[in-house]
């Protein structure tokens, strides 16, 4: 790719100085490219944008299963008895989140605001209060449960809210069931990364090791019970895709009005 770059660098310098070739010929990729929707960002960036599927609206759990066994109360949810789940399914998405452990410091390890983002209700990004509370670091808040820990620990004072903007991808199998390639996410907590695209290992358990089981491309966004009273509140959610594109013709030069199509490299670099 270098050293096409150079190549075509160079025929335009010695073409300027021949007086043969115009300046500015241009390379055209010959994709015909879907026009990006456009869409209106919210009032500040933790706010869902227009295209957003808002999964609590800040008076009730009627999006989630098990929602009557949890409580909301002034635009708050808070955890109650056993997991929520959306009663709608995605795949791969972008989620914002936000959670507040407990103000009273109660317990210590994994017994202090201990709750957890599932995502397709399978794989865990733990959530927990990690203020000045050491755990096993692949458990604390960020974590993938079991699998990696957060790069740094953010996290706000108890009490304090904090935010996850999390980056999903699902894993795709192939139709004899076995892995064709891994989830990955990217999360950001308070603003700061703490996974950078990390291929998941499987799913997230706490007694045996992680493995992937086939599951369809779909699945919802779980909280857990894990019997601390953490708070949840604004938490939205966008399905994602890349853009729609079609090789419309093969690459080429525009230089002036003649088109010369680019060869294929032959070498691997
Ligand atoms: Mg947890």
């Amino acid at each position: 790719m270098f050293r096409c770059f150079v190549a075509i660098a160079l025929t335009g310098l010695l073409g300027l100085a021949g007086g043969a070739v115009a300046v500015g010929d241009e390379y055209l990729n010959g994709i015909r490219w879907d026009k990006p929707a456009i869409i209106t960002p919210g009032e500040s960036d933790s706010q869902p944008p227009s295209d957003a599927i808002v999964l609590f609206n800040g008076r009730d759990l009627d999006n989630w299963h098990n929602g009557e066994n949890w409580s909301v109360r002034d635009g708050i949810i808070y955890a109650g008895k056993g997991p929520i789940r959306t009663k709608e399914e995605f795949g791969d998405c972008q989620l914002h989140i936000e959670w507040s452990s407990p103000s009273e410091v109660k317990g210590d390890g994994q017994g202090r605001g201990n709750s957890g983002v599932f995502l397709m209700g399978i794989y865990e990004i733990q959530v927990l209060d990690s203020y000045d509370n050491e755990t096993y670091f692949d458990g604390q808040a960020g974590a993938i449960y079991k699998q990696t820990p957060p790069m740094v620990n953010a996290m706000r004072k108890p009490g304090e809210w904090n935010s996850y903007d999390i980056l999903w991808t699902g894993p795709r199998f192939n139709e004899d069931g076995t892995l064709k390639s891994p989830a990955y996410i990217t999360a950001i907590h308070n603003g700061v990364v703490i996974q950078n695209h990390f291929a998941l290992l499987g799913d997230t358990p706490y007694n045996r090791p992680p493995k992937y089981k086939p599951h369809k491309s779909v699945g919802p966004i779980a909280l857990q019970d894990h019997g601390n009273p953490v708070r949840f509140r604004n938490i939205w959610i966008r399905p994602m895709q890349p853009i729609g594109q079609e090789q419309a013709r093969s690459p080429f030069i525009r230089k002036g009005d003649r088109e010369i199509p680019i060869e294929p490299e032959t070498d691997a670099n």
